[in-house]
């Protein structure tokens, strides 16, 4: 009898899984395996919130292989450890597994196959479950990955995408393989109070929803801030409770003005992943150096604190560091005048502004995290690196009756319309009845401080 394992990483879903599909093809059992791997917590990446999500979608998924006749197994340590051991213990013939963009995907995916082989047993490692184009399915003529986003998209855009693939009606998992209990929210400490569920269920009910009712007012109503009005479907793409590939079907078939600005967002979700992987020093390292020379974290402590604690003085971006906090979520527009006023305004290093982002986002993810925050410092991909958001402008323009702030920063709540951005213009008595910090700097000192550092290191 051929028994496969498929082992899940952020592909937590039995809807359109080439890899799942692929092992049950050809086996008559599978093991359907799930390993808590010891290095994504030594390496930091096992933030509360992103731990809270991830037990929700291991429960759903181990609901989903139950009600198929089958069962989720779940393993702590070292993975290729784990995973050797479960394919002795199921005598399994093959591997399945989806493709990973990051330099440790790649790591563990060599590691396994050279694991497996001694075992005898064969390694498949599935493209267009994680993304819906593998990188590399486009490349510019003369790189092996796009750097700028608009000529990515375009051929992007042409490029065909495989059919969805239908969940398995029936599975069967061999006798004899242990699992450990399925992880649950319960004892995690350190939760956002307005954190979202998690798991496949709830991911497909919040799609079928977007689809239904939202995605047509996208491309007018998506950097509203206060409206509120894009898809939050962020963190199921991280865990890969949705898929890509599925997701750009039915946002085409929904059409509209709407659904392709949909659409071009979720190329942007590729474009990094496709960065990342042929440069997965990206993570950590500047993508296109400005020679910067950061403000030391000694000398901008004070400036760090305040910033993510939502004490800036710049309602609109304290307003977006305590929407992380409560939320673990972030609206887009708001990361952006956060991550500008990090690096920018105050001349932060981008990589403490994305590892706190990492440590609170659900949706927190190396390859649109870190690129992110390298575009919006200019150290990335932005073809106008020198860009800086005036949060000021930007919070009138999106958040013109002061909706957001209000929403976040309850201290201003008695502020009424656009003057909520602009709290310092108020004098004497009325300034002081409000429990609110000046400014950290003035927007032009950060500036010239800015201006006058980058690239002249
Ligand atoms: C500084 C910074 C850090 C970010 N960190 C992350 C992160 O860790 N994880 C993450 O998923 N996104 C990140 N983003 C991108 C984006 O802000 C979020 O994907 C988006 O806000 C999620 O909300 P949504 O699902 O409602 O998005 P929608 O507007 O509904 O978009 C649909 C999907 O498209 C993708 N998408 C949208 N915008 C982007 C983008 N700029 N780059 C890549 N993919 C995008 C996401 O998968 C998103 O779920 C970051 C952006 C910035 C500026």
């Amino acid at each position: 009898m051929n028994v496969s394992v498929v082992l899940f990483t952020s592909d937590l879903r039995l809807h359109d899984h080439p890899a799942l599909r692929a092992a049950q093809d050809g086996s008559a059992a599978l093991v359907p395996l799930f390993v808590r791997d010891d290095a994504v917590a030594e390496a930091g990446f096992t933030a509360p919130n992103r731990m809270a999500f991830l037990a929700d979608c291991l429960a759903d998924l181990d609901g989903g292989l139950r009600a198929r006749g089958g069962r989720l197994v779940v393993r702590s340590g070292d993975v290729v450890a784990q995973v050797c051991q479960v394919v002795a213990e199921a005598d399994a013939d093959e591997v399945h597994m989806a493709a990973g963009v990051s330099g440790y995907a790649r790591r563990r995916e060599e590691r396994l196959r050279a694991a497996l082989e001694g075992e005898g047993c064969r390694l498949h490692v599935h493209d267009t479950v994680i993304t819906a184009l593998a990188p590399g399915a486009v490349t510019p003529s003369t790189s092996d990955h796009f750097a700028v986003f608009t000529p990515y998209f375009r051929h992007w855009s042409q490029e065909p995408l495989r059919d969805p693939v239908a969940a398995p009606r029936a599975i069967r998992v061999p006798d004899g393989v242990g699992s450990e209990a399925i992880p649950s929210r319960t004892g995690l400490s350190g939760l956002s109070e307005g954190l979202a569920r998690g798991g496949e269920s709830e991911g497909r009910k919040r799609l079928t929803a977007w689809l239904r009712a939202d995605i047509a007012s996208y491309e007018d109503g998506h950097d509203d801030l206060s409206g509120d009005a894009t898809s939050r479907l962020s963190p199921h793409l991280h865990f890969g409770t949705l898929s890509p590939v599925e997701l750009v079907h039915r946002a085409r078939a929904a059409g509209g003005p709407g659904a392709e600005a949909f659409v071009r967002q979720l190329a942007w979700r590729d474009f990094h992943h496709q960065v990342l992987a042929a440069r997965p020093d990206a993570a950590v390292a500047d993508y296109r150096t400005k020679r910067d020379r950061w403000r030391s974290e000694r000398a901008a402590h004070e400036d760090i604190k305040a910033w993510k604690k939502g004490r800036t003085g710049y309602p609109v971006v304290d307003a977006a560091m305590r929407q992380l906090r409560h939320e673990g979520w972030m609206h887009n527009r708001a990361r952006l005048l956060a991550a500008s006023f990090l690096t920018k305004t105050l001349y932060v290093d981008w990589r403490i502004g994305a590892r706190h982002f990492l440590d609170l986002l659900v949706d927190g993810d190396v390859a649109n995290n870190q690129l992110n925050w390298q575009w919006m410092a200019g150290t990335g991909t932005d073809s106008r690196p020198g860009r800086v958001l005036n949060p000021v402008t930007q919070a009138k323009r999106y958040d013109p009756d002061g909706e957001y702030v209000r929403r976040w920063v309850p201290e201003l709540a008695e502020l009424a319309g656009g003057a909520v951005h602009e709290p310092w213009k108020l004098q004497g008595l009325e300034r002081a009845a409000y429990d609110y910090p000046d400014p950290v700097v003035e927007l032009s000192e950060g500036l010239a401080r800015f201006r006058a550092a980058r690239d002249r290191g």
